[in-house]
């Protein structure tokens, strides 16, 4: 008979839990998200003798406190969903640092077994390891894994197995000391919080009175809630005894009991637990930092490595860019020759190939992005960045953590400010948070990317890499400005401390970096379709009805049967050159009504009403139809353009590619591009931002904000540009 076992995977970030994760679940994993927040939850199941093993992956923490959403999630599954054991991934590389999370997971209770993680790497670095030793102190199963290899794996899924058919769900908490000053008052707290009931809840009473006096919001508001006065009668007793560790010991009680935690995983480690064998201790990797995160040669490599991807893409990426544009346009003259003339076929062949198309050109393009991205993330650079920009960051009152939030959002090319703007919860200042949820959607974000793209093609053609890496430069200089100037206005007040640590430098596998990519090109081409097409229909229905009135609609027609009677009379008189002159007429006023039509549409007249403003930047009403449909999503920009600038064409065999069309309109100049690029990269974030922002501000207030003024920012970025160049 099989059993069933729930297993939790825990570890610091990056300690190789996912890879863990995918070598014991292979295929058999689905991702979904916690419930009420939009932290990942991925679960799989495997196989352990005959045991079903249903897995979690816990989002990577180094603590079990409540200051984050992940560190939030992580300890609540542990405690509500009582897993019948836990695997804790660790690093052995940097045993100490990742057994402060063991050790807070020993203290909960749960049945757990050490998987002693990269071992190869450990090795690498001349450390020996005395694995029997370590499980001795520890008090549970350690097994030493290469998770990339799989080696190891298997075993440490029978271990948790095993452990967990031994411990049946027991909790058997790690009692640890936190010296005379705290042991007192934590063992009064655990009393009473014992007597009022806490006792055969899922928390352990002990546990609850150290969060307490830890200052943990979540297990502060849990006991308020369930006994008014015993929260009353504890937070004087956590208030006493932080005035008197403040008096004796110029501390407070929870930087106490971090250290207290330090010192019990130190007198572990000194017992012959780990090794150094070699002298030669400055690993490959610090090698490498002395120059790649060196005060000057840091930044100027940084640059040097951006400005080398942007090269890159482009000579790369031109070809399959070519055949994408020549196969949409050959769609669009196959569906133009295959349907009757008509509103349908100016559906097909106007809202949704030339509207889709458009965007799904960009695909091979932002596919090479994504690769980059993915390579820079996997070989540890990307921290590095982190980690340099840090003390840039300081300076215009952001945070070191708010890099990967801009990141995240684009910050390099091609992400996405919806997960940008949720990368900022690990802020813990609200104000440096908020600084860097307004700024982050300032980036270009894989939906703006084709709309850079395609405006860098048509104005810059001959520099279009220099001038995508001063579009990314640009970004990033506004955004910055931007923060320092709320950060000393509306949301003023003090920074706080950043400490980072830099993973060390790993050659990236080559599978990993695709499936990386493939998810987010993936994820591109989705949304391309799903959100794209509908709203590209809808504004192709805007922009074709009501149509033109009756009497114009017979103006034009009396035009057009005139010129044909000219045509067919030139014709009999076989004079070729008369007759090529009169269809040439004959498509002009064609094109004159189509336009006509689309300037009587819903979306034109609408465009027309913006024209008195807009032109200010350079934007006619087609362009401000574009604009104002980006707020949907982005991309749309592009898809719009490519349906309003093709309404005009009657004519399938001579349709052209959106860029070509563009390149040789009237109007857009130079200026106009450099303005449209300032007003796409600063105007309103599409709307699913502005909902995340208003998620993660908790505010309407903020979403609003972030709407009005950046559209004003844009705004008057773009006529500057427009007026100077112009
Ligand atoms: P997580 O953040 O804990 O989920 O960590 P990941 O599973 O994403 O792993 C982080 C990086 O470490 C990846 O690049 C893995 O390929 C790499 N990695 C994982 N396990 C090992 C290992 O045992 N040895 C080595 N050398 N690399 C590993
Ligand atoms: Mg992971």
């Amino acid at each position: 008979m099989t059993k069933a076992c729930a297993i939790a995977l825990a570890g610091n970030p990056n300690a190789g839990k996912t890879t863990v994760f995918n070598a014991l679940t292979g295929a058999r994993q689905h991702v979904g998200n916690y419930p009420g927040i939009t932290v990942e939850r991925k679960v799989g199941t495997a196989k352990a003798g005959d045991t079903e093993l249903r897995i979690t992956d816990l989002p990577g923490t180094y603590s079990l406190t409540a200051y984050s959403q992940e560190e939030l999630v992580a300890r609540r599954v542990l405690i509500e969903e009582k897993p019948d054991a836990v695997i804790n991934v660790v690093n052995a590389g940097v045993l100490e640092r990742n057994l402060y999370l063991t050790v807070q997971l020993l203290e909960i209770g749960v049945p757990l077994v050490v998987s002693l993680n990269m071992m190869d790497e450990a090795k690498r670095q001349g450390l020996t390891i005395n694995v029997k030793r370590l499980s001795e102190l520890l008090g549970a199963p350690v097994i030493e894994t290469v998770a990339r290899t799989g080696r190891g794996v298997e075993e440490t899924a029978l271990a948790a197995a095993r452990l967990a058919d031994k411990r049946k769900g027991e909790k058997l908490p790690l009692v640890i000391s936190y010296g005379p000053d705290l042991d007192p008052v934590i063992a009064e707290m655990a009393e009473m919080l014992g007597q009022a009931g806490f006792s055969d809840a899922d928390y352990a009473p002990r546990w609850l009175a150290i969060k307490y006096l830890e200052g943990d919001a979540e297990v502060m508001d849990m006991i308020r809630g369930r006994d008014q006065g015993l929260a009353e009668r504890l937070g004087q007793m956590a208030e006493r005894v932080a005035d008197h560790c403040q008096k004796t010991l110029g501390t407070y009680p929870e930087a106490l009991i971090a250290d207290y935690r330090y010192g019990f995983i130190s007198s572990i480690l000194k017992q012959d637990v780990v090794q150094l064998n070699r002298i030669d201790r400055v690993a490959l990797s610090d090698r490498i930092d002395t120059v790649l995160t060196h005060k000057l040669l840091g930044p100027a490599a940084m640059l040097g490595i951006l400005y080398a991807i942007y090269q890159f893409t482009f000579v790369v990426g031109d070809i399959p860019m070519g055949w994408m544009a020549d196969f949409f346009s050959w769609l669009g003259d196959v569906a133009g020759a295959a349907l009757p003339e008509g509103h349908l076929r100016s559906l097909v062949v106007s809202g949704v190939i030339d509207g889709v198309g458009g965007v799904l050109s960009f695909v091979p393009l932002i596919a090479i992005i994504f690769l980059i991205i993915s390579f820079l993330e996997d070989s540890g650079y990307m921290a590095r960045i982190a980690y340099m920009l840090d003390r840039l960051f300081r300076m215009f009152g952001l945070h070191g953590c708010s890099v990967m939030p801009f990141i995240v959002s684009g910050g390099i090319a091609g992400g996405c400010a919806v997960p940008g703007v949720m990368a900022a919860r690990t802020l813990r200042s609200r104000r440096e948070k908020l600084a860097t949820v307004l700024t982050a959607p300032f980036m270009t974000c894989g939906a703006k990317l084709p709309v850079f793209l395609m405006l860098v093609a048509i104005f810059f053609p001959d520099n279009q890499a220099q001038a995508m890496f001063l579009v990314t430069l640009a970004a990033w200089l506004i955004a910055l400005l931007v923060a320092k100037l709320l950060r000393s206005t509306v949301i003023s007040g003090p920074s706080t401390p950043f400490v980072m640590e830099l993973p060390p430098y790993r050659l990236p596998t080559l599978r990993g970096m695709c499936i990386h990519t493939w998810e987010r090109t993936w994820h591109f081409i989705k949304r391309a379709t799903t959100v794209v097409l509908p709203i590209s229909i809808l504004l192709w229905a805007a922009m074709t009805y009501p149509g033109l009135p009756e009497s114009d609609v017979e103006q034009f027609e009396t035009a057009r049967t005139q010129i044909e009677a000219q045509v067919a009379e030139a014709e009999t008189l076989g004079d070729e050159d008369l007759v090529a002159g009169f269809e040439d007429a004959l498509a002009e006023v064609e094109a004159e009504e189509a336009m006509a039509a689309l300037k009587n549409s819903l979306a034109g007249r609408f465009g027309v009403a913006l024209e008195g403003v807009t032109k200010w930047a350079g934007y006619e009403w087609r362009t401000n139809i574009a604009l104002a449909a980006g707020f949907a999503a982005k991309e749309v920009i592009v898809s719009t353009l490519g349906t309003a600038y093709s309404l005009g064409e009657t004519d399938p065999e001579e349709a052209e590619p959106l860029m070509e069309r563009l390149k040789n309109e009237p109007g857009w100049t130079m200026a106009k591009g450099v303005s449209l690029i300032l007003f796409t990269m600063l105007y309103a974030p599409c709307f699913m931002t502005v909902f995340t922002i208003r998620q993660e501000s908790g505010s309407w207030g903020w979403a609003v904000f972030s709407m009005v003024f950046n559209t004003a920012l844009a705004f008057a970025a773009a006529v500057t540009a427009y007026q100077i160049l112009s």
